[in-house]
């Protein structure tokens, strides 16, 4: 595991915000919702978010969910494996998990394959704990 994953000492000012202002939403944001929260923070453009964002990605601080073209911040201290998002259709709340299994099928496509995966995300919709009890 790599300890400095969660190091955000050495963020950018744009990445610190963008990341405060995802870890303070309760569901995944796009990036004019994104925007609309730190133009207080004189952000104007949609470049000034979805650059951080990208950096962000990259350092696994934070995962874009396709589907929903939106970003979430990543639950775990770091990992390497394929991430799970459980969407809920009713509420929209997302939790992330990881399954190493899922993982490591991923990782030998190329050896059973040739395929060679770049990215991987999974997007699991359904209804969460509390919407399937009403
Ligand atoms: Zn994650
Ligand atoms: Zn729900």
């Amino acid at each position: 595991m790599n300890k400095h994953a969660k190091d955000t000492s050495k963020l950018t000012k744009n990445q610190s915000l963008v990341l405060e202002a995802l870890s303070g939403a309760r569901q995944p944001l796009g990036a004019y919702a994104l925007l609309d929260r730190l133009r207080d923070e004189g952000f104007k453009a949609p470049l000034q978010v979805y650059r951080p964002l990208d950096q962000l990605a990259a350092l696994g601080l934070v995962h874009r969910l396709e589907s929903l073209n939106a970003w979430t911040v990543c639950c775990a201290e770091s990992h390497q494996g394929t991430p799970i998002f459980a969407i809920c259709n009713d509420c929209g709340m997302v939790t992330e998990h990881l399954d190493e299994q899922l993982s490591s099928t991923i990782e030998a496509l190329p050896e059973m394959s040739g395929f060679v995966p770049d990215r991987s995300i999974v997007e699991i919709y359904g209804q969460c704990g509390e919407c399937s009890d009403q």
